[in-house]
């Protein structure tokens, strides 16, 4: 089944920093996908700006580098490659000064769509959105997408909303989380609220409880300077993981827009309790066989900071108060994984008797690797022997369900490029969203740091602290197990 590809209107995409890291991985080649896939139009530019002397061709060779690394070799097109680069050009600009703005100005082309892509630090946001608008490039229908992290805490998130909203309305602003791009989270609301089967029981009446899983086998060596200064609170509870928890609590919002989405996704993270301090388990890999450890890594030998945390939380409202949200992140574990597992309660009673093979349902939603979404049921074990039960998951796997067209399902940076593009914020973050979460997260912070804890050493390779398995423990459940 091929996938359906709608082509977006002629668009200007500045790539601000398109010299840069996150551009010449994510964001380039992921336009290159969208070109082969006929999404691009005739009249699509890109325009790469960044600080270095580059000229268009030179521009084109970095991006011709970037595309042979960062797609698939079965993609690689050389004259699909050459079409692409038609498009693409390159303007040298100082954010912090005045080169380059009037040259970038004569290119932007008008009566098309024009988008600005922020890929550098966040310490250049306000000067890239002034200097847009004294040079007159900035428009009213212009956009502008900015990447993580929005802020270190709610008072840095609150300047930089309040910087953008000097020169741009929220409906201009694209705050990226590249979670929400997802395939399978995308499909979590169309599970979700496309089918009779599932939301009836969606409450603490039917769930036991929610366990939300983003493992990486990773470490943090050659971004430790960053990454020390974040830790997995900051870096991916905060933002990802509280978009994740947001869709899977969130009520069903009358509409698909943007803004009934959202409105429904900051109730959930304004119902958060306070987690109590026992509840929160944070952890950084140890040195191990010869491998560094997180200090080495970070090369910070007495860091405090966490490269793993677990925690369990409650949200106060009428449809979850009771079923506890059990979300945990962290680096150098047993497997690369990302997934969210919604356990439904027992049935009421037994017919069968204590059976062995009986298990509670679990619906998993598995965002990497093979997304997909499988949901576990007890049915009879075939053959004679009486009625003994086994457990069996109802399987699909996207890869197998969809044949070819899994081949088109786009990665989450282009799918929100082509969001962009076509002025759809749904997948976006508003800017009221991201405040709500850090007011959300601050406090937890201050309090570990006010106190002075410590974060466990864990053995890399495993699934994280002792102290993360008691979490579940002593609620009597068990964390899923970290597997490819
Ligand atoms: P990078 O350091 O690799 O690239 C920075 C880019 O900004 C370069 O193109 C550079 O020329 C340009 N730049 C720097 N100062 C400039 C100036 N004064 N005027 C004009 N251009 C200037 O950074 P990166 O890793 O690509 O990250 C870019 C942004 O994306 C950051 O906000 C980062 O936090 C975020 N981000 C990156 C990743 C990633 O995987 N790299 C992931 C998530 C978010």
């Amino acid at each position: 089944m091929a996938s359906r590809v709608i082509p977006v209107d002629p668009f200007d995409l500045v790539i601000f920093g398109g010299t840069g890291d996150l551009a010449t991985r994510k964001i380039l080649p992921g336009l290159y996908r969208r070109f082969q896939a006929g999404q691009m139009p005739e009249g699509a530019r890109i325009i790469g700006a960044a600080r270095s002397e580059l000229t268009d061709e030179a521009y084109r060779e970095l991006v011709r580098a970037a595309v042979a690394e960062h797609v698939d070799a079965d993609r690689q097109d050389g004259a699909e490659l050459a079409g692409f680069l038609d498009r693409v050009s390159y303007t040298r600009i100082d954010a912090r000064g005045g080169d380059g703005w009037d040259t970038l100005a004569a290119k932007m082309r008008p009566d098309t769509i024009h988008a600005f892509y922020f890929s550098v630090g966040p310490g250049l946001f306000g000067d890239l959105a002034e200097r847009l608008n004294t040079h007159g490039i900035a428009g009213p229908d212009c956009r502008i997408v900015v990447e993580k992290p929005f802020g270190h805490d709610l008072a840095s998130a609150r300047a930089l909303n309040e910087t953008l909203a000097r020169h741009f309305v929220e409906h201009q602003i694209y705050r990226i989380d590249h979670y929400l791009g997802k395939e399978t989270v995308q499909n979590l609301m169309a599970v979700r609220f496309g089918n009779m089967l599932f939301e009836p029981l969606w409450n603490a009446q039917y769930v036991d409880h929610i366990q939300i899983t983003v493992a990486e086998t990773v470490g943090v060596g050659g971004r430790g300077d960053y990454y020390d200064k974040s830790g997995a609170m900051r870096d991916m509870v905060q933002n990802h993981m509280m978009q994740l928890l947001c869709l899977i609590a969130m009520e069903p919002p009358y509409t698909f827009d943007p803004d009934a989405v959202r409105d429904e996704k900051l109730k959930v993270i304004r119902a958060l309790d306070p987690v109590d301090p026992d509840d929160i388990v944070r952890g950084q890999y140890r040195a191990m066989n010869g491998t560094p450890g997180y200090l080495e890594d970070a090369e910070a030998p007495d860091s405090p900071t966490e490269s793993f945390i677990a925690l369990k939380l409650h949200l106060s409202n009428w449809r979850w108060k009771g079923t506890p949200f059990y979300l945990r992140t962290g680096k150098r574990l047993r497997a690369r994984t990302s997934e969210i597992a919604v356990t439904f309660k027992d049935p009421p009673h037994s017919i069968f008797g204590e059976q062995p093979g009986q298990r509670s349902n679990v619906l998993v939603i598995r965002l990497q690797p093979n997304e997909g979404i499988k949901l576990k049921v007890t049915i009879k074990e075939p053959g004679p022997g009486g009625m003994r039960l086994i457990e069996v998951p109802l399987d699909m796997s996207f890869a197998e369900a969809l044949g070819e067209g899994v081949r088109d399902i786009s990665d989450a940076y282009e799918r929100l490029i082509m969001d962009v593009i076509r002025g759809n914020q749904t997948l976006f973050m508003r800017g009221d969203e991201v405040e709500a979460a850090w007011a959300w997260a601050d406090p937890i912070i201050a309090a570990w740091e006010a106190r002075g804890d410590r974060p466990e050493p864990y053995d890399p390779g495993g699934s994280g602290p002792e102290d993360a398995l008691m979490l579940m423990h002593k609620d009597a459940r068990r964390w899923r197990e970290v597997r490819p």
